[in-house]
């Protein structure tokens, strides 16, 4: 058997297009704001792609790169500027910030109503109570793929590998929100294997390349790989290749389905966080 690849690039050129069309429609485009600190090379290109495809979608889009070694007050103060700029509907403050900034002390000052990201205090609440409006893009794009592709979610058995903040969490909640039995493993999990074949829908958001092998995988699942791995690879032009956290050509043979790294979640959620952007405009507005 080989899976079914799903195509995220392809879903989600279809929805910038959707996007693209409702903000032609507006009388004013929504406004994006990202945030990058540091030189962080994957952060750069993160960065530079969600502006590229926001303004693709014809929102107005604007980076703003401050230098490593900008305090946390300095963050704080241009955070808060941005808060009170009326032209500025989405805010995204690129994560991680250097070390000498807290991630959450920064998130916590977003107003929330312009937290695209949706990682606000209160946007992740409101999703884990099923209420939320701005959720977690990735998540939220996972979701989409998994209706665009048709996967029964309700009763299904649903293994979620990591429990972060920005994928695992919220991934497991918005599962449950849709009836799936959902399991959350980390590294402290004992006999990972044996709880991952057991999945129907297995999300893997750990940072380990290639931990999930086709013996992990329970024939027919749906496989969602949302890691994103540098590894050295000398023929590869940057002399490094992008591998998520599944043995893509192991799991296929057993999968029913699976996505791509790159080409699966990642422009999900470049998607998403642009669909986020003109619900928060038009909540705004
Ligand atoms: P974090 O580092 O915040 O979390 C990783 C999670 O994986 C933790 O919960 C950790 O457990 C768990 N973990 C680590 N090692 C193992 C192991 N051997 N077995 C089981 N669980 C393990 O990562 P993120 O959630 O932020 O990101 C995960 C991956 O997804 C990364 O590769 C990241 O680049 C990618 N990513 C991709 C996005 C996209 O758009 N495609 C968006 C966001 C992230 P514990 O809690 O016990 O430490």
């Amino acid at each position: 058997m080989s899976a079914q690849i799903i195509d995220g690039t392809k879903i989600a050129a279809q929805i910038t297009e959707s996007i693209r069309e409702r903000i032609a429609r507006m009388e004013r485009a929504p406004g994006i704001t990202v945030v990058l600190v540091g030189d962080d090379p994957a952060s750069n290109v993160y960065t530079s792609m969600k502006e590229v495809n926001c303004r693709k979608a014809g929102m107005r889009s604007e980076k703003i790169a401050l230098p490593a070694q900008t305090s946390e007050g300095e963050l704080l103060a241009i955070v808060e500027r941005l808060n009170k700029d009326d032209s500025v509907d989405g805010i995204l403050v690129q994560l991680p910030l250097p070390k000498h900034i807290s991630d959450s002390r920064i998130i916590r000052c977003i107003d929330p109503a312009k937290d695209v990201d949706g990682l606000h205090p209160i946007n992740l609440g409101l999703t884990q109570l099923g209420k939320g409006t701005l959720v977690p893009c990735t998540p939220k794009g996972i979701m989409r793929l998994l209706t665009e592709c048709r996967v029964p979610i309700a009763g299904v058995r649903a293994v979620v590998v990591g429990r972060s903040n920005i994928v695992g969490k919220p991934i497991a909640q918005l599962l449950l929100h849709q009836d799936a039995t959902v399991t959350i493993c980390h590294s402290k999990t004992r006999d990972l294997a044996s709880v991952t074949r057991q999945a129907d829908i297995l999300i893997a958001a750990v940072g380990v390349p290639k931990l999930i092998t086709a013996d992990m995988i329970k024939p027919g699942a749906t496989v969602i790989d949302v890691g994103v791995n540098r590894v050295p690879d000398p023929s590869a032009p940057k002399g490094y290749a992008l591998v998520g956290d599944v043995d893509f050509e192991g799991a296929r043979s057993v999968a029913g389905a699976i996505t791509p790294v790159p080409g699966g979640v990642g422009p999900m959620t470049i998607a998403m966080l642009m669909e986020n952007t003109l619900l928060a405009a038009e909540a705004r507005k």
